[in-house]
């Protein structure tokens, strides 16, 4: 499945990821699996071999031009 690419806020974002708990099935149920779902899809389980029935879905960004720069440490005043 292609990703979905989109710009907000400057970050470029896809949502190609969905956050879900599970109605059946295991017992920690979910977790972020790839693709997007909607509740009542069935999908492959990310714990076990079977397939589950979602239950709560919330479909995740992830931002790929982020760049992580070191903060320089201050020393605190006073000491
Ligand atoms: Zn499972």
């Amino acid at each position: 499945m292609a990703e979905d690419f989109r710009m907000e806020n400057r970050l470029l974002l896809s949502y190609g990821h969905t956050l879900v708990e599970f109605a059946d099935g295991c017992v920690d149920g979910g977790g972020l699996i790839p693709g997007v779902h909607e509740v009542g899809a069935v999908v492959p389980c990310p714990d076990c071999a079977g397939e589950h029935c979602v239950s709560s879905a919330m479909v995740v960004a992830t931002a790929h031009n982020v760049t992580i720069s070191e903060v320089e440490q201050q020393d605190e005043p006073g000491r």
